[in-house]
């Protein structure tokens, strides 16, 4: 990736150290775990035994203090085998965690945070519903105080990591309609009356998604996540971080394509000459670059502005819509040049190919995200 004004050296040297894990771990088996569906649960301990799973979370509980940038340049490097379902699977806890380690109790974090980050436990975020995702002020299932618990009623769908997570945060319905009635409750995997079914997809497909279904599951009190029906917000807190992350794993999965398009067209001659002396195809490939480098200045600048403590929440709903766009360019255009070779398995641009869609949809779709921008506007 191009160096850039918000990376110091020590930022570099974790990228480093980010790489050689990757190289070492996940590349030269990628391809067999996204034809398998599933990448081994091994992955988790050894992430999280170099410190990979830490980053950004409090050290009280076996983090490491990290800035933006650190989390950035980790979904960069995740990014580079080409394959969104390893960054989702593996950094699922990056959205099931934040809402615990932000608004949870000392003693739900003592209980749930170090395991999570020395992987030996999965964490899952689940708010989707089979009756919908866009619209999370509405969700359904329930949470009704009994005693010392709460019964949980209800289902989710398209949860990553929902298959084998032992740890999921789940959005509740504590009180009335709309946002002032969601609460977020810890609920462990192995609770009774918790069941699950795995979902196949598009693409991502070594991560594992899942439908979950609440039948009666009885969840301690102390598991509920800061106050009762003040989830929404927290909710929301996460949605912002997530969606700043998903911005960074779409133009991290365009560079790819763009330098695998380079690669490619260096390599490859037809009627006589390299396909990179043929004008046409040196300007797609500034095309992809130009967007690159857009996309990339506003994720640089939000993440800066994020680290020093703003909100700009519209400005990181349009970030995710460039970025993904960014990525749906880059994708088409690389498989485009690579040809025939660009539409066999097992050739990262395929991959990307079939992935550029989830990004455009998860953690807020771009029509979401057009029109949660255009309320901050005032529009
Ligand atoms: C592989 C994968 C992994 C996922 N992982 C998770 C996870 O870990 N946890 C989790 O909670 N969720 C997860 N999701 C769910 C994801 O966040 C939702 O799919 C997304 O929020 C959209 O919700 P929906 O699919 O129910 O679409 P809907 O809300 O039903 O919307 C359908 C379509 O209509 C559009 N639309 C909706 N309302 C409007 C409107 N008012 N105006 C115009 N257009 C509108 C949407 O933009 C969308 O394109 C995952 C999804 C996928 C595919």
């Amino acid at each position: 990736m191009p160096a850039s004004l918000f990376y110091t050296d020590e930022h570099e040297a974790f990228r480093t150290q980010v790489r050689k894990f990757v190289e070492r771990e996940i590349s030269p088996h990628i391809e067999a775990w996204e034809e398998a569906g599933a990448f081994p649960r091994e992955l988790y301990a050894k992430a999280g035994e170099v410190g990979l799973l830490g980053v950004g979370f409090p050290e009280a509980y076996g983090g490491t203090e990290a800035d933006g940038f650190h989390k950035l340049l980790l979904t960069e490097e995740l990014c580079r085998p080409g394959s969104g379902g390893i960054v989702a699977g593996l950094m699922s806890h990056g959205i099931g965690l934040p809402p615990i380690t932000n608004m949870g109790s000392d003693a739900l974090k003592e209980e749930y945070v170090p395991s999570i980050l020395r992987g030996e436990k999965i964490c899952a975020l689940a708010v989707t519903e089979p009756s919908g995702g866009s619209d999370v002020a509405n969700l359904r299932t329930t949470a009704r105080r009994d005693g010392d618990h709460y019964i949980v009623d209800g289902s989710k769908t398209f949860i990553t990591s929902g298959m084998r997570a032992d740890v999921i945060t789940v959005a509740v319905r504590t009180g009335g309609e709309g946002m002032g009635g969601i609460s977020m409750l810890v609920i462990d995997g192995d609770t009774p009356g918790l069941t699950r079914t795995p979902l196949k997809k598009m693409g991502w497909w070594c991560s594992d998604t899942a439908t979950l279904y609440f039948d009666g599951c009885r969840v301690r009190a102390e598991n509920l996540i800061g106050q009762e029906n003040e989830g929404f917000r927290g909710i929301m807190q996460n949605f912002n971080n997530e969606r700043l992350m998903l911005a960074g794993m779409a133009i991290a999965s365009a560079q790819v394509c763009l330098d695998e398009a380079i690669a490619y067209a260096r390599d490859r001659e037809t009627f006589g000459r390299p396909l990179i002396k043929r004008q046409v195809i040196r300007h797609k490939l500034v095309d992809m670059a130009q967007r690159i480098q857009s996309a990339r200045a506003a994720l640089e600048l939000l993440t800066w502005r994020v680290d020093q403590g703003q909100w700009p929440i519209a400005e990181v709903c349009m970030l995710k819509n460039t970025a993904t766009q960014c990525m749906e360019h880059c994708a088409k255009e690389a498989v485009q040049i690579l040809g025939g070779a660009g539409y066999i398995r097992g050739v990262k641009v395929e991959r990307i190919y079939r992935e550029t869609k989830v990004l455009a949809i998860g953690g807020g779709a771009e029509e979401i995200m057009k029109e949660l921008a255009a309320r901050q506007m005032g529009l």
